[in-house]
């Protein structure tokens, strides 16, 4: 149930709303909107009757929530979420680029791929410190020292920085260091996670799961604002499917059903729904047209190289030619589209 204020409603008449949704031993979260204020019923095991709230002073409608996720949909809260991140505003109708190497894996290397990607165009840097490899014997990633080598990052280019947390164990490490906080495919239902997330001051990026449906991806989403961090981006990235001629398969569909879903931002990462380089540029430009908040693209300076992921990776020279095309085909949406 959502309860829709008067745009005149008084501070008092919200607190007595409030106040009658806690006496029912419900949960009630008010959502400031632009103009009134809506306050979220929650927890609620069963239907909530509207004559409840109808006649109490200030209350315009109360209107049932018909979705099994609440907090992340739009029949809760309308607008479009926007997040802040330094002097990079997420969901307001502009592109976000996000670019770096799969994981951290010198300073050197990591400062020399930045410089690039902040060069053509990049608003963020990526790189993994900590990562979650198919196999135990492969590069696991640099830990702490890889966040320090982003904290230095940021402080050399004024990129802000994405990495993912992998467990509780090392939530406030990741937390103290980053500017997002990713939560990968194989994490997107480590519930544990979601809820440390949810209690997290920082944004989170959650990735969606390799073969999550919609809805378990916006139920994920749920557990981390219903813990009341609402600074929430989602990220398409592939799923699994019977194809070969790539490692996942970008699910470009859910970008119109999460836009009509959920207020929240979404991005695609076409680097890990393709797996070969060659296909990263054509699925950015498809996402960029199917209406994404922004992009994150796997980017190396020299990939043959690269301790994971590199023949996903894109040269610093492809990853000009992206941002190029991709802010050409963002901009011919600005003046074609009236998005939602
Ligand atoms: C990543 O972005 O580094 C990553 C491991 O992605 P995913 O969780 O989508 O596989
Ligand atoms: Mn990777």
């Amino acid at each position: 149930m959502l309860i829709v204020m008067e745009q005149s409603a008084t501070a008092q008449q919200i607190q007595s709303v409030v106040r009658v949704i806690e006496a029912s031993g419900w949960v009630a979260r008010p959502i400031p909107g632009g103009e009134r204020v809506s306050i979220g019923v929650l927890n609620n095991k069963g239907p909530v009757d509207p004559a409840a709230f109808l006649g109490l002073p200030g209350v315009k409608d109360a209107i049932p929530v018909t979705r099994p996720y609440k907090l992340v949909s739009r029949e809760l809260k309308s607008e479009n979420t926007t997040i802040r991140v330094g002097p990079v505003t997420i969901g307001d109708g502009s592109l976000t680029l996000i670019a770096g190497p799969c994981a951290i894996e010198s300073e050197e290397r990591a400062l020399e791929i930045a410089r690039q990607v902040a060069d053509a165009g990049a608003h963020l840097f990526r790189g993994g410190a900590y990562k979650p490899r198919t196999s135990p014997y492969t590069f696991q990633g640099l830990g702490e020292k890889g966040l320090e080598i982003l904290a230095k990052v940021r402080l050399e280019t004024g990129l802000p920085v994405i990495t993912e947390v992998m467990d509780d164990e090392t939530f406030d490490l990741v937390e103290a260091y980053t500017d997002i906080i990713q939560i990968g495919t194989r994490n997107m239902q480590n519930f544990s996670l979601l809820r440390r997330a949810g209690r997290a001051t920082k944004p989170v990026m959650l990735k969606r799961g390799m073969s999550a449906t919609l809805d378990e991806w916006l139920m994920a989403a749920e557990y981390i604002l219903q813990g009341g961090n609402t600074q929430v981006i989602l990220c398409e990235r592939g799923v699994r499917t019977f194809v070969q001629h790539s490692r996942n398969t970008l699910d470009l569909s859910a970008l119109p059903v999460v836009r009509k879903e959920s207020h929240l931002p979404i991005f695609v990462d076409p680097s890990h729904a393709a797996g070969r380089r060659h296909q990263v540029i054509p699925l950015s430009r498809a996402a960029v047209a199917a209406n994404a908040d922004g992009l994150m693209v796997e980017v190396h300076t020299e990939p043959e190289k690269a301790l994971s992921d590199g023949a996903q990776s894109l040269y610093p020279h492809q990853f000009r030619q992206l941002c190029r095309q991709a802010r050409a085909i963002s901009d011919v949406l600005k003046v074609v589209v009236d998005t939602p």
